[in-house]
């Protein structure tokens, strides 16, 4: 029997739980330091302990996870500990595209195929000397939004960027991409792209919620303005959004440029779950900023199904559960080499 695996962090309780539904066998990675939480969900039937997730490409576990036949589920705790290489080198089969993950990590891979998705994209600031409006400035990888900080001049930035060196957080400017700042409604849109059907679902939209940039807004201006320290964009949790039903089209729209070019640069193209990321402006219109090229920890609102799936599904679908539901019929039809890599 086919086992479904995951490293104990992200979603992995979403994950495990729909394979359990869906009659598969379930099997964490797991830090030692997290195992007596994990060890609370009867539908994980195996654990395997360790002091760091790299463990995963020891000979130790790559031999556990072969035993039990496995396919390791990637999500934002494996982008964010381990290199791109090192993701490339796990011999365990990975569902989706691993090779895709890299250009998730990489800001200029990402901005390249993002523009190939015909994406709507905020502008990218070349230099700090060229800051002359809001720019948000970023960390290179999945960094989830720490230390992360806003600027509207080559003063402000450098300021706020000593801090960050001094926190230990970045070393020299390279170490920050600076992009235009978006005003709207931030949404997160989330993706299943089934290779099997050659089909596209749409998920679900969530919003996260960051500390503490999120506080700033309950606080008077008098005393944010007397404020000397940086927020940052820390993602703490997440919650359900639904969108105007006009705004549809587009979203689909979106997701099927993004399968679309993602196939003709990265081979086999982007197969499961994935993420477009960015915010809707002041006339409806989606500018871009990220996406995620694998499962992403805003679909945990959906344990029971969104408002989405429960039009493209009569039972309740987590995204966890669509991926075990397609290892199934990939299995069935003798197929596991088209929805893992
Ligand atoms: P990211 O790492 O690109 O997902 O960004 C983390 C957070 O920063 C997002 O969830 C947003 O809150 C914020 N953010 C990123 N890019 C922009 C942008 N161009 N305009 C406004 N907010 C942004």
């Amino acid at each position: 029997m086919t086992t479904v695996a995951t490293l104990g962090s992200h979603c992995a309780l979403q994950v495990l739980k729909g394979a359990k539904i869906e009659g598969l066998k379930t099997l964490l990675v797991c830090e030692k330091k997290r195992e007596k939480l994990y060890k609370r969900f009867a539908f994980i039937d195996e654990i395997f302990l360790v002091d760091s997730f790299s463990e995963i490409l020891d000979q130790k576990c790559v031999s556990f996870l072969e035993k039990n036949n496995s396919i390791l589920i990637p999500h934002g705790t494996l982008i964010a500990q381990m290199s791109s290489k090192q993701i490339e080198s796990i011999k365990t089969p990975i569902f989706g595209n691993k090779w895709i993950l890299r250009w998730e990590a990489d800001r200029t891979l990402k901005e390249k195929l993002m523009r190939a998705a015909d994406f709507d994209l905020p502008k990218t600031i070349p230099s700090p000397k060229d800051i002359h409006n809001l720019v948000i400035a970023k960390r290179h990888g999945a960094a989830g939004g720490k230390g992360y900080f806003l600027a509207t001049s080559e003063k402000e930035y450098k300021k706020k960027r000593d801090n960050l060196i001094k926190q230990g957080l970045i070393k020299v400017d390279e170490d920050l991409y600076l992009q235009e700042y978006i005003s709207g409604v931030l949404a997160y849109l989330q993706f299943f792209y089934s290779p099997l059907k050659e089909e596209i679902e749409f998920f679900g939209v969530d919003k996260r919620h960051e500390s503490d940039i999120e506080g700033l807004a309950r606080i008077p201006s008098p005393q944010q303005m007397d404020m000397t320290n940086n927020p940052s964009f820390n993602v703490i949790a997440n919650s359900p959004l639904v969108l105007r039903e006009s705004l549809l089209t587009e979203v689909y729209s979106i997701g099927e440029r993004f399968v679309k070019a993602s196939k003709e640069l990265v081979s086999p193209g982007m197969n499961g779950p994935f993420c477009i990321e960015g915010v809707y402006d002041a006339d409806g219109n989606f500018k871009t900023f990220e996406f995620s090229a694998r499962i992403v920890a805003g679909t945990n609102i959906f344990m029971e199904g969104s408002p989405y799936t429960s039009l493209l599904y009569d039972e309740p679908m987590s995204m966890g559960r669509r991926i075990s539901r397609e290892i199934k019929e990939a299995d069935s039809k003798n197929q596991l080499d088209k929805v893992v890599t």
